[in-house]
């Protein structure tokens, strides 16, 4: 996009703007300095520290210092965190609070990191921004009021809600689809209020100001300054040459080139002035990395503002260093009557017509699932540390040692969510580096998990081995962590084939036996366990004696195998003509033995069967930079259309009374020793009288995909006979849905019709509706009517020099394992079951093993912990909540800050550098109405709950704190501003919650509300 000419536009500015006195411009431009600092991208954390970060706040701090009237916006809580703890003085530390009381140094946004908006889920999105506001809070008294989403890709609507929750003010954005931005710069429509969600309506609107053209980067400006106001020079980073060391300097600032300089800034000044409504214009200072030589940057500036300063009727218009803060309250003073933009998000972002940023929706499809796995062991972790805490009983656990554990998953869990991070878009070592944290975070908890184990086993699980120890045997502990009941069917991998499984009463337990589908020489051990919310299940697993003696027990069944002929993708043959039915009380799958696909399938309760097929297909790519425009980490452009990535099919079905499984083995060429696909397709049989409502209404699968050829792009594509009409809806970072009509582009269809798919995604017709649930974020789209594929893995490599230079490539050879849950029915049964379900998915049970023989083993290795008078006599009681109520989380923060604002203050006043304890009674809980207001007749209905009542199996609580999202802000305190609009505001309920009185803590949770609490529990 070329920047507009600047002579018509003084013009037209001149007839909008009639210039005032020469002291008064009408045009105020904020000059707002920051620095765009990566949390690992092109270099790891650590590298970044030494090379740039910790000079930006030793350099900027001290400038601020100097000069009253400069300003600075921080933003990435990581770093800052880093050069406090590890850098900063007593006396930086010192000005930093003068500069933040002055309003001088201004923190925004406030997470971690800067998070991705399209392939996060929202509960990682809230833990980071906890984890940045609880620090910036308990360390500064400070609670960042303005977002700043600058470099995310795309933007979603579930962030204006969780902003608005958070207590901001106004949301800045950038990165948006690039013909949408231009249209709306045209119409002056870049600043609106935004209704994130349907259900909440204005209740959590927020004021939004998208970045002009120009975005976040004056390096990006068109000027006669080559450094775009950016002076610093270039950082230096390990095992670089040394060309950089020096500020760049190609037209220094002095007296004879300031008039040059400024007017660079006038022309650009004009142009922004146009797109905006009001005469207040927000320019970004600074761009990546920058600032790591602030004296330089402020040096220079405050000559070349100076200078305008000084001839505002020549230029008309003033210059201001200013924070986001002081720019919006000048932009809230105007009383403009705003535009409500809707729930709709800014997804998918195109930066122009070739580059659609739909690749990273599936790039480093591992970590991705990394990212979420370490996020939901930190879920079930942080609910059982919290049981454990609050029993009167803790004896061997150091809980400043438990709370590090979960710290350091907090942190990597945060980090990861990086808009370079799980997005897949950063080089190789940082990669690793991304790994490791998540690795070694996960490690800690799996140890904390198994020490509370240890701990805190009754002493019951005993009798199960009242036959005595035997070699091989395990004790299984199975730990819910949702806060309902659920049945489901864990699957654990034996290595003997006969086995007896049973409870703590020494009771059979349904099972059964299967050969594995992965490894030749072990066994699948499914087990059926009904566990209430927050429970544990206990169960020993014994190798059978002999098959032949008689032990009066019942073994699991082992299931029988059928197996069936090869067939290839070529031979033509009819199709539907031969179909083998696999059943449970919901669903009838149809396989089709003349193809071993996948045929159709009927939900038995609608009677209603639809036609279902799925396959591998690959989109390949072009791998030569300077030909055509390539797929990269990034961006997806396909050569064509997708073509099928297999020649034979082999199929398996393993049938048992607890579990069907349908093995589909793809094969690349027909002579293939190895399939390069797989889909293992499971569907459990519910028990007579078990409570297996969800578990009967999906089919469960799992994939295997890899190791992929260069410039491939591997998608599962499931056709159906729904008429969708090419609609896809697909979700919002698992919060809400999106509805995604198919869209004709001139350039670039394919790419531009992919969305990220985070947590579910559907299609439908009249009848029906096919839902798709996963673990893990990956690309989604509908290129043929009833058609739904999802990317699931990439491979790509290409001459890109700038890329291989900085070993930014997607060479991936791994073998990912995937999984996604199939619901499908009417809308009735779905829209009920879908939210549910995704987090049955999402929250799968904690499975941890223990060897028998008085040894701890499995993956879940710990410290042997002997308890010398632990009787055994803990009993644990379920916490349950309502079907359409979500334990979003239950956790010890470990937060030392007094919840009383004004105590807060007084503390921080009195000793700054006070050692304050972590309060580890004070519990973080956040409630999440699943439903939004139309979509179910029973379960969209507000819920009233006794947080008492439903937290009995906890403790007695003794006080309920209603808190902002993060924590940071005592609702009843929180006063967003509000921002007049054009629509009328359509309210629903109280704007503020009031704190429930004690004694009878009665809340009301409306469709889609997230609610967060303080709850304080008896001591015992
Ligand atoms: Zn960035």
């Amino acid at each position: 996009m070329e920047p507009q000419g600047w002579l018509p536009l003084l013009l037209r500015l001149g007839l909008m703007w009639p210039l005032g006195a020469p002291s008064e411009p009408r045009l105020r431009v904020f000059v707002v300095p920051h620095s765009h600092m990566d949390v690992g991208w092109l270099h790891t954390v650590q590298e970044s520290m030494q090379a740039y970060v910790t000079n930006v706040y030793n350099t900027v701090v001290e400038e601020l210092t100097l000069e009253k009237k400069r300003r600075f916006i921080a933003v990435e809580q990581e770093y800052f965190r880093l050069w406090w703890d590890g850098v900063a003085s007593d006396e930086q530390k010192g000005q930093v609070h003068q500069l933040v009381a002055e309003g001088r140094l201004e923190f925004v946004l406030g997470g971690q990191v800067m998070h991705d908006e399209a392939v996060t889920h929202f509960d990682d999105q809230i833990l980071q921004l906890t984890e940045g506001h609880g620090f910036l809070y308990e360390t500064l008294g400070v609670r960042p009021q303005f977002s700043w989403q600058v470099d995310s890709f795309g933007a979603s609507a579930t962030t204006p809600t969780l902003f608005a929750l958070a207590g901001f003010n106004a949301h800045v954005i950038s990165r948006i689809d690039y013909n949408m931005k231009e249209a709306m710069q045209y119409k002056r429509e870049l600043q609106f209020v935004w209704r994130g969600s349907r259900s909440l309506s204005a209740q959590q609107e927020i004021f939004t100001h998208v970045l002009d053209q120009f975005g976040y980067c004056s390096s990006h400006l068109p000027t006669t300054t080559l450094e775009g106001f950016n002076w610093d020079g270039k950082p230096v980073f390990p095992r670089q040459h040394g060309d950089y060391l020096y500020p760049s300097m190609g037209m220094p600032v002095n007296e004879d080139t300031v008039p040059v300089h400024s007017s660079s800034i006038a022309i650009n000044v004009l142009a922004r002035a146009s797109w905006f409504q009001t005469a207040h214009i927000l320019w970004p200072w600074g761009c990546d990395r920058e600032f790591f030589n602030a004296s330089q940057q402020f040096a220079n500036m405050d000559i070349i503002m100076e200078y305008i300063n000084n001839n505002t009727s020549e230029f008309s218009f003033s210059m201001e260093y200013a924070t986001l803060g002081d720019y919006f309250r000048a932009v809230h003073s105007d009383q403009v009557a705003w535009q409500v933009r809707d729930h709709h998000d800014f997804l998918p972002y195109s930066s122009d017509k070739y580059h659609a940023w739909t690749g990273f929706y599936a790039s480093r499809s591992g970590l991705k699932m990394l990212a979420r796995r370490a996020s939901t062991l930190l879920y079930a972790g942080e609910s059982m540390f919290t049981r454990y805490m609050l029993l009167a009983l803790h004896p061997n656990l150091d809980p400043a040692w438990g709370l590090q554990q979960l710290q350091q998953l907090r942190w990597a869990v945060s980090e990861v969510q990086h808009h370079d991070a799980i997005t897949g878009t950063h080089a190789l070592k940082v990669d690793d580096m991304f790994v490791e944290h998540l690795s070694t975070g996960m490690q800690g908890v799996h140890t904390l998990m198994a020490s509370i184990i240890q701990d805190r086993s009754p002493a019951h699980s005993a009798c199960s081995l009242s036959a005595g120890p035997e070699p091989g045997g395990r004790l299984v502990v199975v730990y819910n962590p949702l806060a309902w009941t659920i049945t489901t069917i864990i699957t654990l991998t034996v290595d003997f084939p006969s086995v007896r499984v049973t409870d703590v009463s020494g009771r059979p337990v349904p099972a059964q036996v299967q050969r594995s589908k992965e490894l030749p020489s072990a066994y699948d051990l499914h087990v059926l366990t009904t566990i209430p919310g927050l429970s544990y299940q206990h169960y020993s697993i014994r190798p059978s004696r002999s098959s032949q003696e008689d032990t009066g027990e019942t073994e699991p069944s082992v299931a029988s195998t059928q197996q069936f002929a090869v067939r290839l993708r070529r031979r033509g043959r009819r199709m539907g003509q031969s179909l083998v039915p696999v059943v449970n009380d919901c669903y009838i799958i149809f396989l089709d033995l003349d193809t071993n696909l996948m045929h159709s399938i009927w939900e038995r309760q609608s009677n209603q069967k639809v036609q279902v097929t799925q396959q591998f297909m690959e989109y390949h790519v072009n791998s030569h930079f300077n030909q055509d425009q390539i797929s990269d980490n990034y961006v997806f452009r396909p050569d064509g259309r997708a073509e099928p990535a297999w020649e034979a099919v082999r199929m398996e079905i393993m049938a048992g009374p607890l579990v069907t499984e349908i093995r589909q083995y793809f094969y690349r060429e027909v002579d293939d020793s190895e399939p390069t696909f797989a889909i293992y397709s499971r569907l459990a049989h519910r028990p007579q009288g078990s409570d297996g409502e969800l578990l009967c209404h999906r089919i469960e699968q799992e994939y295997r995909v890899g190791p992929l050829e260069l410039n491939r792009e591997a998608i599962l594509r499931t056709s159906t006979d729904l008429n969708t009409g090419q609609v896809l809806y697909s979700d919002n970072n698992g919060y809400q849905m999106q509805r995604r009509p198919y869209r004709q582009d001139t350039w670039n269809t394919i790419a531009q019709n992919y969305y990220p798919l985070v947590q579910s995604a559907f299609i439908q017709d009249r009848r029906s509706r096919l839902v798709l649930l996963s673990e893990q974020a990956h690309g989604v789209s509908s290129q043929g009517n009833g058609q739904v594929e999802v990317m699931l893995h990439r491979r790509l490599w290409n001459n890109d020099k700038w890329a291989l230079d900085n070993d930014l490539t997607l060479n991936d050879s791994s073998v990912v394992h995937q999984v996604l849950w199939l619901l499908m029915g009417p809308w009735t049964l779905t829209s009920g079951l879908h939210q549910r379900s995704g987090l049955a998915l999402q929250h799968r049970p904690v499975v941890m093993l223990r060897e028998m023989n008085g040894e701890v083993g499995g993956p879940f290795s710990a410290p042997v912990i002997t308890a010398p008078g632990w009787n055994g006599s803990w009993k644990q009681k379920a916490v349950m909540l309502p079907s359409s109520v979500h334990l979003q989380i239950l956790s010890i923060p470990g937060w030392k800050y007094s919840s009383n604002h004004t105590e807060h203050l007084q503390t921080l006043r009195k000793d700054q550098n006070r050692e304050a304890k972590a309060d580890l009674r004070r519990v973080l809980l956040r409630l999440q109405h699943l439903y939004e207001v139309d979509q179910d007749p029973v379960l969209s209905q507000p819920v009233t709950l006794n947080l008492q009542s439903v937290l009995r199996g906890l403790g007695s609580v003794v006080s309920v704190e209603e808190r902002s999202l993060t924590g940071t802000w005592d609702v009843s305190e929180m006063h967003r501003w509000t921002w007049s609009t054009q629509n009328p505001h359509r309210h629903r309920g109280k704007f503020n919650h009031p704190s429930p009185p004690l004694g009878g803590p009665n809340i009301t949770i409306y469709p889609k509300e997230i609610r967060t609490f303080f709850i304080h529990f008896q001591e015992q």
